[in-house]
């Protein structure tokens, strides 16, 4: 579903890369934690993946679409099979949760009744339906969080992506999110995280790809327990 070739990705011609030449691919179905210190380029790949900063070099496909290929125009078709959790969560703060989610969706469905019936289905999958009329400037971060991945499914994209996830969670709000990665991937859709969190990846074991100055160092598609380099990414739960 994802074939990802000699990627490389320089953000200017003196700078050291960012990706430097990357390849793997994902199949459908599959739920992959991107892992390595600050700076290694998870990020950016996340990025070159929808497109949101463009190849320096190599290629990359998701599913029917050469990403460095398509244009502008027909971005959409590309951004419609990701669903992006990014680390900054950008909402309509003044806007109930139910009318964020809408949002995304009814640029692409016209009919009332199925924009209703897809938002209720992802807020009730997220466990936030009952929050659907709260506004977001009133919940917590945990609870935000979850509002940005019913977003990002509500298109039923093929690939969830989410950077840094459990990122200013406490443990417990970080324990229930990777509960609800792991239904999101049991029901289908593919995910790929970028994390620091050491107990996420050691107590959920999946496939492990790790980063380090831009480059594979490890894919382990078995999850073997990971160490982490930072004392302050391992906690024991
Ligand atoms: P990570 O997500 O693992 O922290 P990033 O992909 O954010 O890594 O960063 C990888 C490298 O690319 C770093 O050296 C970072 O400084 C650089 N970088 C990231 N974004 C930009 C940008 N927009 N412009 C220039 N350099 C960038």
């Amino acid at each position: 579903m994802i074939k990802v070739k000699n990627a490389t990705k320089r953000y200017n011609k003196t700078a050291k890369p960012a990706v430097k030449d990357i390849s793997f691919q994902m199949k459908s179905g599959e739920f992959i934690y991107l892992i390595g210190p600050s700076g290694s380029g998870k990020s950016t790949l996340l990025k070159l993946l929808s497109k949101e900063v463009t190849l320096t070099q190599g290629s990359i496909q998701v599913d029917n679409i050469r990403v460095e290929k398509i244009n502008t125009s027909k971005l959409y078709v590309l951004r419609r099979k990701l669903g992006v959790v990014s680390q900054e969560d950008i909402f309509l703060p003044q806007q109930t949760v139910y009318q964020n989610v809408i949002f995304a969706l009814q640029a692409v469905e016209t009919n009332y009744q199925q924009i209703k019936e897809r938002a209720t289905a992802v807020l009730s999958q997220v466990g936030m339906l009952e929050y659907s009329e709260q506004l977001i400037e009133n919940l917590s971060i945990g609870q935000r969080k979850k509002v940005a991945i019913a977003r990002a499914l509500v298109n039923q994209p093929l690939l969830l992506i989410a950077d840094e996830p459990t990122a200013n969670l406490d443990v417990k709000s970080a324990v229930e999110m990777m509960k609800l990665f792991l239904r999101i991937n049991e029901m289908g859709t593919s995910v790929m995280i970028a994390t620091h969190d050491s107990t996420m990846v050691n107590s959920i074991r999946k496939r492990v790809i790790e980063l380090s100055n831009g480059e594979i160092v490890r894919d382990d598609k078995f999850g073997g327990y990971t160490r982490f380099s930072d004392p302050k990414d391992v906690y024991v739960w």
